[in-house]
């Protein structure tokens, strides 16, 4: 019994508060909480209360849409992902740090409100911040 405890018990607890980091938002002071491992492709590393992205900082989002898989090892420690900024193609918005691939910046893609290409080599579903509406990105080659 007790070394079932130990297994499931506090075990559990222990482990799913480690694996969550605080990371307050430069821009509002706003207390958020992000996955210490790579998060899922998709996920947006954003603030929660203003939509900003967390840790980096971005300077124009139409000039360099993207944070290569070093700048995102470096600022989050995550591995094997880049991060996209995209235009909601609902509101317009931008939408900051959506986990893409490594390198899926380099192959060319595109945003839509649903999937165009029902050929697609790959498809990462997103919801914009702002609007809450979904959308997809989508890569006629693999980019992995
Ligand atoms: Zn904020
Ligand atoms: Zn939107």
């Amino acid at each position: 019994m007790q070394f079932l405890r130990k297994l499931f018990g506090s075990g559990f607890q222990t482990m799913s508060a480690a694996e969550k980091v605080g990371v307050k938002c430069r821009d509002c002071g706003h207390s958020n909480t992000i996955s210490r491992y790579t998060p899922p492709f998709g996920t947006q590393l954003v603030c929660a209360h203003c939509n900003k992205p967390l840790l980096l900082r971005v300077n124009d989002p139409r000039e360099r849409p993207y944070a290569t898989s070093r700048e995102v090892q470096l600022f989050f420690g995550y591995t094997g992902c880049s991060l996209l900024h995209a235009r909601c193609p609902h509101c317009s918005e931008t939408n900051y740090s959506i986990v893409i691939p490594e390198q899926a910046y380099n192959v060319s893609f595109y945003w839509n409100r649903k999937q165009e290409n029902p050929n697609a080599a790959f498809v990462v579903n997103t919801a914009c911040q702002h609007c809450k509406k979904a959308f997809v990105i989508e890569w006629d080659e693999d980019p992995r």
